[in-house]
Parts: C-alpha cells; structure tokens; sequence
C-alpha cells in the first residue's frame, strides 16, 4: 500500500497539472473501479463531465480533488492505483479515462483493482472540510494541525502493541508498515511493546520520528518497494535506497551492526534491530 508520502507526492502532481481545470470527458472502462461510488458509473460520469477542479487535498492515505460543486472526487489508490497525466503506457490496466479542458489526459491505471474513484459530499470534522468517507481518519503527523501531544494520551489509553496503534489510522493516519518499521527503529522502539508501558516521552519521540522520516521520504519522492508506487509522470521515488529496517532482514542495522531481523505481525513483517529494539519480556 502507498503510504502517507507517495499519495502526497501524486498528490501534489495532481495540484501542479490539474488544479483549475475542468473535465471536458469521462470514460469508466471497468465498473470495479467504481464500484464504491453507489450510484453507480453512470452518475460518476455524468456528475464529472463539466465539472471544474479546484483543488486538491490529502488526509493520511486518502486523497481527493476538489470540485467546483464542493464535492470531492476521492481516489482510493489501494495496492496499486496509479493517476497518470498524458499517454498510459498499458492500457491492459486502464480503468477510468477522463479529458481535461487544456487537452491533457489524466488517467486511473490500477493492475491490482482495489482501488477506485468515488464521489462524495464534504462535510466539517473538528475545523477541517474532509470527503464523508474520510470523516473517521485522523489527521497525519503532517498535517499543520496535528496535536501530537493528544496523541500520545490516545496511544496510552488502549492495551495494545504500539506498532498496531501506529497503523490504526482512526489514532494517527498515514503511517504503514514501511514507515512503521523505519519510525519505530530511529526512536529504538520494539514494536511489540504495549503502548500504555512506554512514557509520553519515548511516545512523543515515536511520533516525531514517524513524522521526520515520512517529511524525508517525501523529499526523495516517496518510496517505490514496489515499483507500481509512481508519481503522475511516472516515475518512482528513491527512499527505499535510505530504509535503516524495512526489507532488510540479515543486514547490518546502520547504527550497531547487528542482523535486522524478521517476523510475523498482523499478516505482515516487522523489520527490526534486536539490539536496538529489545523484543518486551513476555
Ligand atoms: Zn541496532
């Protein structure tokens, strides 16, 4: 899954190239594509066709446009949604086509077919206008109004590990598995530790570090372990060249030397330094 950086890096393409423009025409070429918006593909065209775009916005994972009727079309990515601007080089994964009015294509390639477009109404969550499918996520740690201290008391109150805090995105939106990992081992954190038994502090520190390495990320463009994770020309980021944990079980840690090690969580992996990262006595 794209986390926070990568949506935001296509994010801010789409805001470059389309902000301003309006849709001249619509053209659904797989209804699994739109099959979140309920009324189906004939409503999304016909609703999208004229319409003006005004904007752009992003809150953790979720991203959408803003429309001229302040609704918002928000685009799910999912595993491997990709929003092309111009010529689609395999038009095999092509799911959604529209036309701008300056005669720019702006495309939905999605080979994987989780993802999708979707119109919805915004509504006001605690000061922010947000799409109502996105009204139970909360904000990211890049987000102007992050309360990072609010946080850290909403990551004390639940008896759970702190890495499934940090994925749950009704506690802090954003943050996967890749920058989980790579969070937890710059603030020397194992991520099977229970929440409430680490201090505000070492929270806190949690938290500022998922926050730097994300802002990083985003500066190199994202991170393209997988190579369906592009930018709205494209074109992949190169973070992954600076992961410290993340896919690389066996390695040296940077900072001590010892293996990276592997295992199991929540259907997925934690990367991790055993020295750095002591696993909590169970
Ligand atoms: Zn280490």
């Amino acid at each position: 899954m794209p986390e926070l950086p990568e949506v935001e890096v296509v994010r801010r393409g789409l805001q470059a190239h389309v902000s301003g423009k309006s849709i001249t025409a619509v053209r659904v070429h797989h209804p699994r594509a739109v099959r979140r918006h309920e009324a189906g593909a004939a409503d999304l065209t016909a609703r999208l066709l004229d319409a003006q775009i005004t904007g752009t916005d992003r809150r953790g994972k979720y991203l959408w446009l803003i429309l001229s009727d302040d609704t918002a079309l928000v685009v799910h990515l999912g595993m491997s949604g990709q929003m092309l601007l111009g010529e689609v080089p395999n038009t095999n994964h092509l799911r959604i086509a529209t036309l701008l009015d300056d005669g720019t294509t702006l495309s939905f390639v999605d080979q994987r077919t989780f993802g999708g477009w979707q119109l919805a109404d915004l509504v006001e969550v605690d000061g922010s206008l947000v799409p109502e499918p996105v009204a139970h996520i909360a904000r990211d740690p890049i987000d102007p109004r992050f309360d990072r201290d609010a946080v850290v008391t909403v990551l004390r109150r639940k008896h759970s590990e702190i890495k499934r805090q940090l994925l749950d995105q009704t506690v802090v939106s954003g943050i996967g598995n890749i920058y989980a990992d790579e969070a937890l081992w710059r603030a020397k954190i194992n991520g099977a530790r229970l929440a409430p038994k680490l201090t505000r502090r070492e929270l806190g520190e949690l938290l500022d570090a998922a926050t730097e390495v994300m802002r990083e990320a985003l500066g190199q463009g994202g991170t393209s372990f997988d190579s369906l994770y592009v930018n709205v020309n494209g074109q992949s980021g190169y973070f992954d060249r600076s992961l410290n944990a993340y896919g690389r079980e066996h390695l040296p840690c940077p900072r001590c030397g010892t293996a990276i090690r592997r295992e199991k969580f929540m259907n997925r992996s934690s990367y991790f330094c055993p020295k750095c990262q002591p696993p909590p006595r169970r």
